[in-house]
């Protein structure tokens, strides 16, 4: 099998030769084991870093023809780097396994991906086992994250972030895929195909620092539920529809006091007017909000189904 790592890179050149003799010494393992063809790569995307990154990738290719190099245009953010390595590649490999430059990830992992692969499954994520090495900060609030995730609406798996093996066919699902605003681990569910998980201890980054600072983790979230939700516009529809039944609750109430001649002129009118045109309001707004809703999801132009299998007669046209 043909296995092919990518790995965005964002200003690593600090950790970027540990990171390459580390894999060299793993994907030789694997290929001496006989588990992955001498054919496999490691590809590293540069996303428009500022320091040598660029230099390191290249002089590693010269090197050695395990290393290979994509340079994108400029800085477009870890998800497009992704997509952009993987889309690159698809067509090479048999699968693809994406990681971080940090290796914060454990690589020992890949060992587990590939054999899951060679039982049959197309999509391998990778699952973090517990959070021990991350600050109280992080750990609260990357949890935070999933939960505020999956109630708005998002499907994810819990504690995988993008270190995943994916087959050639589910990298072919994912190209179907025609989202600019990209959130790879709400899409790659979405793909399906057979999936299974595989559990890691995830490391401390042993040089440099995070390029996810926390102001970048919550625009990340936010992109992930606008990209992949409408819940926040039902939410609307929701809350217009039960401020219109207080509304109707306060038309009964008003009129009771009217009737029992304890209110001022006018205020029955008022309050009632004011609860019900609230009401009304936001329920208009959901229910448009509900079409713009459609018209978004229809723009994405996904695709509507993937075969995975096609059983018929071995003698049929093709
Ligand atoms: N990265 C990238 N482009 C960016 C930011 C980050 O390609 O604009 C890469 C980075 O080089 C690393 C990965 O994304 O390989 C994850 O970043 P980091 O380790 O800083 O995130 P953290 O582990 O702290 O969440
Ligand atoms: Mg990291």
């Amino acid at each position: 099998m043909k296995l092919y790592l990518v790995i965005p890179c964002y200003n690593e050149e600090e950790v970027l030769p540990e990171t390459a003799s580390r894999l060299k010494e793993k994907m030789t393992a694997l290929t001496e084991a006989g588990r992955i063809s001498p054919e496999s790569r490691v590809v590293f995307v540069n996303d428009g870093s500022k320091d040598r990154t660029w230099e390191l990738i290249q002089a590693l290719h010269k090197e050695d023809k395990l290393f290979r190099g994509i340079c994108l245009s400029r800085n477009r953010g870890h998800q497009n780097a992704l997509l952009a390595g993987l889309m690159t590649v698809r067509a090479e490999c048999d699968a693809a396994i994406s990681l971080d430059a940090d290796l914060q990830d454990d690589i020992n992992a890949i060992d587990e991906m590939v054999d899951k692969y060679a039982e049959g499954y197309d999509v391998v994520y990778g699952v973090r086992s517990s959070r021990k090495k991350d600050t109280f900060f992080k750990r609260t609030t990357a949890q935070g994250f999933y939960k505020v995730m999956r109630a708005m609406g998002v499907e994810t798996i819990y504690n995988h972030a993008d270190y995943r093996l994916m087959s050639r066919r589910a990298l072919a699902g994912l190209a179907e895929f025609k989202e600019v605003n990209l959130f790879l681990r709400g899409i790659v569910p979405l793909v399906g195909f057979r999936s299974t998980t595989v559990s890691y201890e995830r490391g401390e980054r042993f040089a440099g620092e995070s390029k996810y600072p926390l102001k970048k983790m919550l625009a990340f979230a936010f992109e992930g539920i606008t990209s992949l939700s409408v819940k926040p516009i039902r939410m609307i529809a929701t809350l217009g529809f039960l401020i219109f039944c207080v509304s109707i609750g306060m038309l009964i109430y008003s009129i009771l006091r009217r009737i029992g001649g304890h209110t001022v002129d006018g205020w029955a009118s008022l309050a009632v007017s004011i609860w019900a045109l609230g009401g009304i309001q936001l329920l208009a707004i959901g229910v448009i909000g509900e079409y713009i809703g459609k018209i978004y999801l229809e723009t994405k132009a996904r695709p509507t189904f993937l075969i995975s299998e096609y059983l018929k007669d071995e003698d049929s046209y093709e």
